[in-house]
């Protein structure tokens, strides 16, 4: 009787053995990593960060379920170094992605991304992941060069502009278009790739969220078996302004506020399909912009809320952003964190997350935010440097803001020099409005330390930058 037993038995415990093994032995499936990036968003400019008119109830949805940085900043006051920060983690400075007039922010720019660079998408192609870019690109125009295209820089799929939706005017575009409200989609010659065919041109521009949001959850629903990368772009809020039918005229803040409600839609159906196709509890979401609003586009910019200035400056308007990350039952829910962070550190999170190797050949000056995420440690994050350009302008340690230059994001061009410089302290002060330098000579040393040595760290790469622009200058 206890042979036969042990016959009978001896499949189901092998099979209970075999599985209990592979269980034990098994690595644990990285997580997929999702990016959604606005464009020239206000720190101000969402329901969950005080906006009075304009609803993102999808946006205050995920910073309930997840956290909300107060002090987030993007690395750039513009949208090419930003993006060049956020995808290699490190200070534009570095990559040589910082000059933007001779390299890579206008349409005509010949300049691009170095091949030497490592993206988010290369880093971890090497685990395995898929990768997909959907949106603006804005790191070389590829329609210039080829190898300036997504897909020489790790994406395995593209779907999008080469650069902002305003740089193509057709002739038909009258001066100062971009400041009116009432845009014509026939103005802007938008070229819409796929991979690295032009399909339409011009894109329709009303259809631009929608169809990137499609592109999304098809994308996600491809790629279930993951794990995946997936790095979401938005044209918008960037001016011109376009909503489509469903959102144009809905929204108590005027067409910005259309544009910035069908974003937010846009990011609902993104964790939608992530929760229908069972990811939610295996997939980071984070939600930044690449910098501050375009105050002088008038009604059609967006808004820092108590911020001082916008895009193009220095000042916390330009670069302090949104920030909400979300991860059911990973990253801690309901958190309003107060820390500082920014976009370079999600290039080495997305690595650690990924058990991607964070590179040694070079200087990364992202940090890993996942004990922030999850609660498990303190800020790894010490100091953050403002740099406009090959300038640095500002440095941030704790609640002190010291600036060395000051430039108005569209005023003179020439920035004003601060010796000894302005210092605030931002949680008392977060518009910027009282230089408290003279009560406290012992941090503004402490900064001028932390600076001498972050600039031991860049002046070779800055004197050949130097050189790229003298050669460059008409
Ligand atoms: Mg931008």
């Amino acid at each position: 009787m206890k042979a036969l037993l042990t016959k009978l038995l001896s499949p189901l415990l092998l099979a209970a053995g075999f599985g209990l093994a592979t269980d034990a032995t098994a690595a644990p499936r990285p997580p997929n990593i999702v990016i959604i990036l606005a464009d020239d968003l206000g720190y101000g400019d969402l329901g969950c960060y005080g906006h009075p008119s304009i609803r993102t109830p999808n946006l205050d949805r995920m910073a309930a379920e997840g956290m909300r940085f107060t002090d987030f900043y993007s690395a750039a006051e513009v949208c090419t170094p930003s993006r060049a920060a956020l995808l290699t983690g490190r200070y534009p400075i570095r990559s040589g992605m910082c000059h933007d007039r001779y390299r890579v922010l206008r349409r005509q720019a010949a300049g691009g991304l170095p091949a030497s660079e490592i993206t988010i998408a290369q880093a971890l192609k090497t685990r395995g992941y898929a990768t997909a870019c959907l949106g603006k690109w804005h790191l070389g125009n590829y329609m210039n060069d080829p190898a300036h295209n997504p897909r020489r820089h790790g994406f395995d799929y593209y779907f999008g502009l080469p650069h902002s939706n305003d740089m193509n005017p057709t002739p038909a575009a009258p001066p100062g278009a971009t400041r009116r409200l009432d845009q014509r989609a026939e103005w802007w010659a938008a070229p819409l790739f796929r991979n690295e065919e032009l399909i339409e041109c011009p894109a329709d521009q009303t259809t631009l969220t929608r169809r990137y949001t499609e592109e999304a959850v098809k994308f996600i629903h491809e790629h279930k078996r993951g794990p995946f990368f997936l790095y979401l772009a938005h044209t918008f809020p960037h001016v011109p302004l376009f909503a489509s039918g469903q959102f144009r005229r809905t929204s108590r803040r005027g067409l910005y506020g259309d544009v910035v409600e069908e974003v937010d839609w846009s990011v609902g159906r993104v964790r939608a399909a992530l929760q229908k196709e069972g990811l939610a509890k295996n997939t980071l979401v984070f939600f930044t912009s690449d910098n501050g609003p375009w105050l002088i586009q008038g009604e059609a910019g967006g808004s820092a809320g108590p911020l001082r200035e916008g895009k193009g400056s220095t000042w916390e308007g330009g670069m302090r952003e949104p920030g909400i990350a979300w991860w059911p039952g990973r990253v801690q829910a309901g958190v309003v964190n107060h820390e500082l962070a920014c976009t370079m550190d999600l290039f080495t999170t997305a690595l650690k997350l990924a058990g991607a190797e964070v590179p040694q050949d070079r200087v990364i000056d992202g940090v890993d935010m996942t004990p922030l995420l999850f609660g498990t440690g303190p800020d790894q994050r010490e100091v953050f440097f403002y740099y406009r350009g090959t300038r640095l302008y500002a440095v941030r340690k704790g609640p002190f803001k010291a600036h060395y230059l000051t430039q108005s994001a569209y005023g003179p061009d020439r920035p004003v020099p601060h010796d000894p410089p302005l210092l605030f302290d931002l949680p008392h002060d977060p518009s910027e409005r009282f230089d408290v330098a003279t009560n406290y000579p012992d941090v503004l040393a402490d900064l001028a330390r932390e600076v001498e040595r972050h600039r031991a760290t860049v002046s070779p790469v800055r004197s050949q930058l130097e050189d790229v622009v003298k050669e460059a200058a008409p």
